[in-house]
């Protein structure tokens, strides 16, 4: 039913490691992928192929990869059409998330397509999705090609996934899930686990616990994290404490934002309003913009998306807020009218900017006029904040977010109110609370003080000779030692 087409360039000489990178589904493991393979084939030399699988999830994808292969043609293209697995998935698990049924297609056509695309490309090495690990590693293997994966969320969650399975196995997999403690990392409290994860059916568990148990059987395992944000969880994994048979652990965060333009762009621009939100930025004054994002890929409910409204009004400054009316952006057809009121829009007007179409959050975050990023905390905005320097105020929403925003605040990157609920919990958090912190947070010195410096330290290691810089270019060794 379906069928994979290798690239038509040549490959490069021998010396020259052929990596091929295997991203699963949305904008959280793509762009991260992207990055992988700009600093792979721009900064180390490496001959690049990207899989994408066809049709993609989101449009934001479609976009995304369009623009990557406009700006960087050397990275090759590999494709899969994946279409008939879709309802496949959905049937048995209904109501799935979108992205996680998409992995689950991703995964069981993997034995018979990837195994078909790697036999006809000379790889040296092949570099997996987490979410794809256990069923790329055996198909890597059986044809003699070294897999590594790519861990696409914080080493402290990488920590946790992968002593999640020694957890489970102590206490029974049929018992609740409650605090776990990650040997050498940290205490993931119960109310941070991934909600998920409490139930051992769920699509996500699932997938989870296979990729958590896959790990040990990797060639090496890239993440995208540094040192400096977190020591212990890079050194445990590294010595062993986590999980005895991990292999080598590569940290090569953050990878650095790739500028691209987007095809949308022009058109966009020529309709005037593409811009709006950097023509905005432009007209505000240095550090009094409040940034609010929630991802790419989640919506906050309606009662909470009212009371965030009435807060950012009620905090006092600036703000741009990109909101989500759905989990899939080809889903989401409302107008911000039906969704925040006409009224809000037209009182807040000037003062704040709110809208729903993408932005280049990178551009945002190095902007001049922002000062403050409301985030959930999805891993490469975490990162992004951490380039640029941006204090964040952490609201987790999900999965892995809670374990995320604890990194940010032990990093001294931003402030986390613990008790703010998350998805599964009742608890609307009020307008006139997200107020305060946000307005706290904005006149927070210390706190801007500790982000320039985590900036510091993220600058220091993915230049020449610092630590994630280093890790990259050991990880290329490994792969060309195949050639
Ligand atoms: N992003 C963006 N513009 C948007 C929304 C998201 O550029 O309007 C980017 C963001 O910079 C990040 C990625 O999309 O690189 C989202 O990944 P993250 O891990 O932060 O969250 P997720 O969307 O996976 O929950
Ligand atoms: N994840 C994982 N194994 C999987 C699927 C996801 O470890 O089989 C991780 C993923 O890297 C991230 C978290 O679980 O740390 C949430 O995954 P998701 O794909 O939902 O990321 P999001 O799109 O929310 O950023």
């Amino acid at each position: 039913p379906s069928n994979s087409t290798a690239g038509d360039c040549q490959l490069g000489p021998a010396a020259t490691p052929h990596i091929i990178l295997f991203p699963s589904a949305g904008m959280g493991h793509l762009v991260p992928f992207t990055r992988l393979a700009v600093a792979l084939s721009a900064g180390h030399a490496c001959d690049v192929s990207l899989v994408t699988a066809l049709p993609t999830v989101s449009s934001a994808e479609s976009r995304h990869i369009a623009a990557l292969h406009a700006a960087f043609p050397a990275v090759r293209r590999l494709y899969l059409s994946l279409a008939p697995f879709d309802a496949e998935a959905s049937a048995e698990f209904p109501g799935a998330d979108p992205f996680y049924a998409r992995y689950e297609s991703l995964r069981r056509a993997a034995p018979l397509l990837l195994g078909t695309l790697l036999a006809s490309a000379t790889a040296s090495a092949l570099v997996a999705d987490i979410a794809l690990a256990s069923v790329a590693i055996p198909v890597a293997r059986e044809l003699d090609i070294p897999c590594h994966v790519f861990f696409t969320a914080s080493a402290t969650m990488l920590s946790f996934k992968a002593y999640f399975p020694t957890y489970l196995d102590a206490h029974g997999s049929a018992t609740a899930i409650c605090d776990v403690d990650v040997p050498g990392v940290c205490r993931v409290p119960r109310s941070s686990v991934p909600q998920a994860l409490h139930d051992p059916d769920d699509i996500f568990t699932r997938q989870f616990v296979a990729n958590g148990r896959a790990l040990a059987a990797a060639d090496g395992i890239l993440v995208n994290a540094f040192e400096a944000m977190e020591p212990e969880a890079v050194a445990a994994l590294r010595s062993g404490a986590v999980f005895a048979g991990l292999p080598s652990v590569f940290a090569v965060g953050p990878l650095m934002p790739v500028k691209l333009r987007e095809t949308g762009d022009e058109v966009a621009e020529e309709q005037g309003n593409c811009n709006d939100y950097r023509a905005w930025l432009d007209a505000q004054p240095p550090r009094s913009v409040v940034y609010v994002s929630f991802g790419s890929r989640k919506a906050l409910a309606r009662e909470q998306i009212r009371e965030l409204a009435a807060g950012l009004e009620a905090c006092g400054h600036r703000f741009l807020w990109v909101v989500k009316g759905a989990v899939v952006d080809r889903d989401d057809a409302g107008e911000l009218g039906d969704l925040l009121g006409e009224v809000f829009l037209r009182r807040v007007k000037g003062r704040g900017l709110v809208t729903k179409s993408w932005v280049e959050q990178d551009e945002v975050l190095e902007h001049p006029a922002v000062a403050l990023f409301v985030s959930h905390c999805g891993w490469n905005s975490v990162t992004e904040a951490a380039a640029r320097g941006v204090p964040v105020l952490a609201w987790p929403r999900f999965a892995d977010q809670r374990v995320n925003a604890r990194v940010v605040a032990r990093a001294g990157l931003g402030v986390w109110v613990e008790q703010w609920s998350w998805e599964g919990e009742n608890a609307v958090v009020g307008a006139e609370e997200i107020a305060e912190r946000v307005a706290a947070a904005m006149g927070d010195v210390t706190v801007a003080e500790k982000a320039a410096g985590v900036r510091e330290a993220a600058e220091r290691a993915v230049a020449d000779g610092g630590t994630s810089h280093r890790s990259l270019a050991e990880f290329v060794r490994h792969c060309r030692g195949r050639n």
